[in-house]
């Protein structure tokens, strides 16, 4: 089997969606084939920002997605009826919250999934229309369970044996909704904002897929952002250590936990192109070449904190960093980057609720400084691992282009070079990088 996971940019609008349905229709031709979706294209941003202004009364953005819908699924010569149910009972929802006044956390992400059950419904329904049988599918009909952290919630184990075992009773192609799931209670959970490529994983692991596929709006994992840069270009293959790197800072393209699954199972992932179906895309295998000091490409990430705690003690390094990180995570303060010396540390969050208390906390016994607006910007390549010649690099571009450096930190597996720097000046470094390490201007 294969599995085939649509973004919401590839289902932005109807043409998007037949172009969709067509490359399911040519892979299930050649074999058994599983679809996850996520939402059609900023509808969970729209749907989030309606659960908060319900609240407050105004449910004004309501009617605008429900005729987006529609208009949607008559734009697919379907009838409305493929959406009209769900929105119906959206409606009563947001109308719930906006009389009631509140809002707490499984009712934003009970909001949330009617993006994703939407989608389902369309692309199945798209998919019966040309012929094809397929059946949307809800993620917990198919015995997907989580935690009850309700935004970032965490997959239970015994999901993927009842995957397996649900999945083969579905009739005709599966079209399972990404990104959301229930608790062992069934209160609806998500899985954190681009979470529809996990979903997309964890199926493929359950199903013992021969592959995923991450159909997105770019041809593949790319050197850099090519929002931010427009040279940037493919990479044919990364290792699993590679794109999770990328992930974790901050390559938006796939959703840091997307290659857990996969690394545990072996299962190739293949992030390919629905603008561009031809192109090979990336493809992340649990190995790649290693080629000495060669950087495969630069993520880079936004609105972080960079905390400095310097030991006023002289504590010994160890009993310093753990009552440092101690605090940390009694104030549920979850740390992206750490760099540090003999008596001091320093470290990012992107979170900044629990800070004023562990700053507190800190005082007793280290002088702390608190930084925000704070980036980081990472290099990751297999290649790192064996060459102590790349961090200079790095240092000497940024150095050119008057990038200060705040903290440097690589990673336990050593595939990664992170670099913290003021959120002013990410652009124009990973700019910088980008130029010395993919446009010949080595030095
Ligand atoms: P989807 O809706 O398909 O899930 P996303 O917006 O989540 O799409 O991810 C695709 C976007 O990720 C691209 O449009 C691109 O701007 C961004 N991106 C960030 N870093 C990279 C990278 N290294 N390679 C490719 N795309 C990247
Ligand atoms: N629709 C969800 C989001 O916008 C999940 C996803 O796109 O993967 O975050
Ligand atoms: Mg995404």
């Amino acid at each position: 089997m294969i599995v085939m996971k649509f973004g919401g940019t590839s289902l932005l609008d109807a043409g998007r969606v037949r172009a969709a349905a067509s490359l399911i229709e040519h892979e299930h031709a050649r074999g058994p084939v599983a679809v996850v979706v996520s939402a059609h294209g900023g509808v969970t941003d729209v749907l989030l920002g309606l659960a908060r202004s319900a609240r407050a009364g105004d449910t004004s953005a309501l009617a605008p997605l429900e005729e987006r819908h529609r208009s949607l699924a008559r734009g697919l010569g379907l009838g409305t009826e493929v959406v009209d149910g769900l929105l119906a009972e959206l409606r009563r929802r947001v109308e719930g919250i906006a009389s009631l006044g509140v809002l707490e956390a499984q009712i934003l992400d009970l909001v949330a999934s009617y993006g994703e059950r939407l989608s389902a419904s369309v692309v199945a329904a798209c998919l019966r229309s040309r012929g094809l049988s397929a059946s949307a599918v809800a993620s917990w009909d198919l015995g997907l369970v989580t935690d009850s952290r309700f935004g970032e919630a965490g997959v239970l184990q015994e999901s993927y044996g009842a995957m397996a075992r649900e999945l083969p009773r579905v009739s005709g192609v599966p079209v399972v909704t990404g990104f959301v799931a229930r608790d062992a209670r069934g209160q609806v959970t998500t899985l954190g904002r681009g979470g529809s490529d996990y979903t997309a994983s964890i199926l493929g692991a359950a199903a013992g897929a021969r592959e995923v596929q991450i159909w997105t709006d770019v041809p593949g994992v790319m050197t850099a952002d090519p929002r931010y840069v427009s040279r940037a270009r493919s990479i044919e293959t990364l290792s699993f250590a590679e794109a999770s790197e990328l992930a974790y800072y901050g390559a938006k393209v796939i959703h840091p936990s997307t290659l857990l699954p996969a690394v545990e199972r072996d299962i190739p992932v293949r992030v390919l192109c629905t603008l561009q179906p031809a192109h090979p895309g990336t493809l992340i295998l649990p190995r790649s070449d290693v080629r000495h000091g060669v950087v495969k490409s630069i993520a880079h990430r936004r609105g972080l904190f960079l905390i400095s705690v310097v030991s006023t003690r002289m504590l010994q390094a160890v009993g310093f960093l753990a009552r440092v990180f101690q605090v940390f995570a009694e104030h549920g303060v979850v740390i992206d980057l750490v760099s540090t010396s003999e008596v001091s540390v320093s470290v990012t969050t992107d979170d900044g609720r629990g800070l004023p208390e562990s700053v507190a906390a800190l005082r007793a016994f280290s002088t702390v400084e608190v930084a925000d607006a704070r980036g980081i910007v990472t290099v990751v390549g297999e290649g790192l691992r064996e060459t102590a010649g790349v961090a200079g690099r790095v240092f000497g571009a940024l150095a050119e282009e008057g990038v200060n450096v705040e903290a440097i930190s690589q990673g336990a597996t050593r595939v990664a070079l992170s670099v913290v720097v003021r959120e002013l000046d990410v652009e124009r470094a990973v700019g910088a990088l980008h130029r010395r390490f993919f446009e010949g201007q080595e030095s």
